[in-house]
């Protein structure tokens, strides 16, 4: 099952099969994933990732957006403290994020604004017509919940690893080249948002210069 999901996910992306070659990562993202759930975990981080396997981090961010692209492997979730009020935002459309409101305190906040794009943290959970896909990942021979204490006391429970991968950070990485240098999104959902709000504001801003 999770075999043929990443198959098929790889099928539809170049740059995986460009840069992330199956059967090196086929193995290193079962891996991960098996640990990781191992710690309970509900989201996956690409800085684990990187460190997890020594991978260098724009990669590692470039995988998982590839991922994450036209209901892949992983769900993309917005989270943001907002600065009024500090109450959590959990935001899981980027529509609400073009039109920002704090559900709390109701101020609204701007993509234009890049303290508010370092403040909104991107987080990957395993999309939700995927829970077959944890039970296959979990009934596969390798998952022993007995020997499962990988580090635990050093790392403690891994929901509660802040996720410092921000949505200002996520859009820069969010490009590939391709052999003759043309360059296009990787994740198609954070490419339109860039395309409608930011982009647009950034080039004003700049003629205005
Ligand atoms: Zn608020």
């Amino acid at each position: 099952m999770f075999y043929t999901k990443l198959c098929s996910i790889y099928d539809e992306k170049d740059i995986l099969k460009r840069e992330f070659p199956f059967d090196e990562f086929h193995p290193l993202l079962r891996k991960f994933l098996m640990d990781e759930l191992k710690l309970n975990a509900d989201h996956f981080s690409p800085y684990r990732f990187a460190s997890y396997f020594g991978i260098d981090l724009k990669q590692s961010i470039k995988f998982f957006l590839a991922l994450s692209d036209n209901q892949g492997l992983f769900n993309k979730i917005y989270k943001y403290q907002c600065s009024n009020c500090e109450e959590l935002n959990i935001i899981t459309d980027e529509e609400d994020l073009k039109n920002f409101i704090c559900h709390e305190c109701l101020e609204p906040e701007s993509l234009e604004n890049q303290n508010f794009l370092d403040e909104v943290k991107i987080i990957f959970e395993l999309n939700e017509e995927e829970n077959e896909l944890k039970n296959s990942l979990k009934a596969h021979p390798f998952f022993d919940k007995h020997t499962s204490n990988r580090n635990k006391s050093k790392e403690g429970d891994v929901n509660l690893y802040f996720d410092h991968l921000s949505l200002g950070q996520t859009l820069e990485e969010n490009e590939q080249k391709d052999s003759e240098g043309n360059v296009y999104p990787i994740n198609s959902d954070l490419a339109e948002l860039e395309r409608e709000v930011i982009k647009p504001l950034t080039k004003g801003l700049r003629k205005d210069a």
